[in-house]
């Protein structure tokens, strides 16, 4: 990968790379390369793309990250965002979350080439982790789910006062939201809103949890799917 172009991409997102940030990362695009002839993991391939849909927008949500928070990301795929979060933040620890088996492998399998140790897999549904209730400062979502479904996932996970940072594209999903907010005793604290260097928009939205979780939730996936809060 072309560590300047890497750079750039990055620093317009307001995130400055060292050296050893884009040896990690391009190993890391290496091995998503190499892993997508043999199992579905991304569409973007290609390089630039990669560096700006995948890399610098991951890496867009950090600021709202707060020093040596305990992380988990809901639906995370083969690792984004919470693998770029992972490799810049040193301080954050980070857990990546996926009802995929083979995804988590992947993750753990780029962990340990990258003696990135700040990360660990769990293979499992966000709303069937009940061991995980309460545990963490901040849990990050993206391309997921709608907002109101994902609020329901990720609010019961939190710590009070923790927050939830959901990766979208606008706030159209703002208003479909509030009574999901309501429900679960959260609330909008912000949104950080973006342009990646190719011209996508993009919204950092950050939600805080201000109360406990009702017992009810989070509900069985189906439930959640068809009756959304
Ligand atoms: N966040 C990644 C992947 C998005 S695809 C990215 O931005 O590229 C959505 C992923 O969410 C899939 O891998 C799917 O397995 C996972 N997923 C969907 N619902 C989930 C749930 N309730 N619990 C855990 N993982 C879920």
């Amino acid at each position: 990968m072309d560590f300047d172009f890497l750079k750039d991409c990055v620093s317009k997102v307001g995130v400055e790379l060292t050296r050893e940030n884009c040896e990690s990362l391009s190993r890391y695009y290496e091995m998503v390369v190499e892993k997508n002839k043999a199992f579905n993991l991304t569409a973007i391939t290609e390089e630039k793309d990669f560096a700006i849909k995948h890399i610098a927008d991951s890496l867009a949500g950090i600021s709202e990250i707060p020093q040596n928070a305990v992380l988990l990301d809901i639906g995370a795929g083969a690792g984004f965002p919470s693998m770029p979060i992972a490799i810049v933040r040193r301080d954050v620890s980070v857990t990546a979350l996926d009802s995929t088996a083979k995804k988590m492998n992947f993750i753990s399998e780029c962990a340990r080439e990258l003696k990135i140790d700040n990360i660990k897999t769990i293979a499992g549904r966000a709303e069937e982790q009940r061991n995980l209730f309460s545990q963490f400062d901040v849990v990050t979502a993206r391309a997921v789910s709608s907002l109101n479904i994902l609020l329901e996932l990720a609010m019961p996970l939190l710590k009070i006062g923790g927050r939830f940072v959901a990766y979208k594209t606008d706030e159209s999903e703002l208003d479909g939201a509030k009574s999901a907010l309501e429900t679960l005793g959260a609330k909008h604290v912000s949104t950080k809103s973006l342009s990646l260097p190719n011209g996508d928009s993009r919204a950092i939205m950050v939600f805080e949890k201000i109360a406990p979780t009702p017992k009810q939730y989070p509900r069985l996936y189906g439930a959640i799917k068809k009756k959304p809060l």
